[in-house]
């Protein structure tokens, strides 16, 4: 199975730095069918990008959008118009949104819906607060939030799922291999119960949280670990691409 490697770069890059990033992604080789890889770079320059890809890859995505396609919505963009310039995916309910931007439960199921009705892949990202795990609600929040994102949303529908422990983004702590297994499997049996997965497959749930190419290793050897959302080592063709090696080299040794 091909394993995933997405770049969130949040507000950093402009068009030529980005430009130079693309192209190094998309020139470097690995065996066919081993890796799919995203981008999510800011607005502004998507369009660019989008006209510079030679191939559909890297994919692009959007890090955020509106939930409604037009209207009165000062400074936002709709999924429709992500979409036409040049987005395949958004990342939705991202823990930076919802603790810096006021988004909640609701607003994520909006959006899940708006994103979907546009045609884009959701990338829905979950994940616990440190005082939420040091309570041990882990599992309670990933169940509310995957069911809450989630409602009203058919079971066949495109679905990414991002595993994002907050005290882990952008904070050079990663969570343990143990914690990464442990989530990740609730996250899997929750997506089971709600119709969305089975042995025979599963939406793809992705690690993210301080990823680098030192600890790419152990977390990619986790069955079920299906891919990386990577923040600050996208930013640099050498570190992503290492994350990305260190997920091929694992597929192929499972
Ligand atoms: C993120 O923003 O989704 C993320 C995982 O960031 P970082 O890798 O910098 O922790």
């Amino acid at each position: 199975m091909s394993r995933i490697l997405a770049g969130n770069w949040k507000m950093n890059l402009g068009v030529a730095e980005g430009t130079a990033l693309l192209r190094a992604i998309g020139d470097h080789a690995v065996p066919a069918g081993s890796l799919t890889t995203v981008v999510f770079p800011p607005l502004t320059i998507l369009a660019a990008l989008a006209r510079e890809r030679r191939i559909q890859d890297p994919k692009l995505g959007v890090q955020n959008c509106h939930a409604e396609p037009k209207g009165p919505f000062t400074g936002e963009v709709s999924p429709e118009m992500a979409r036409e310039a040049g987005a395949e995916l958004a990342l939705v309910g991202h823990s930076e949104r919802r603790r810096l931007f006021c988004e909640n439960d609701a607003s994520v199921q909006a959006k899940m819906k708006g994103v979907l009705r546009a045609g884009l892949k959701p990338v829905l990202c979950i994940g616990e607060t440190l005082a939420e795990r040091e309570r041990r609600e882990t599992r309670d929040v990933l169940s509310r939030q995957l069911g809450r994102a989630l409602e009203g949303i058919p079971a066949r529908a495109p679905l990414w799922v991002a595993y994002e422990p907050v005290w882990a983004i952008g904070t050079g702590v990663v969570a343990t291999v143990d914690e990464v297994a442990e989530a990740h499997g609730w996250v899997l049996e929750e997506l089971g119960r709600m119709g969305r997965g089975s042995a025979a497959g599963h939406p793809p749930v992705l690690y993210g949280g301080s990823v680098d190419p030192k600890n790419a290793s152990g977390l990619a050897a986790l069955p079920e670990v299906d891919g990386f959302l990577v923040g600050g080592a996208s930013l640099a063709a050498e570190t992503f691409l290492a994350i990305g090696d260190a997920l091929v080299k694992a597929e192929h040794a499972i």
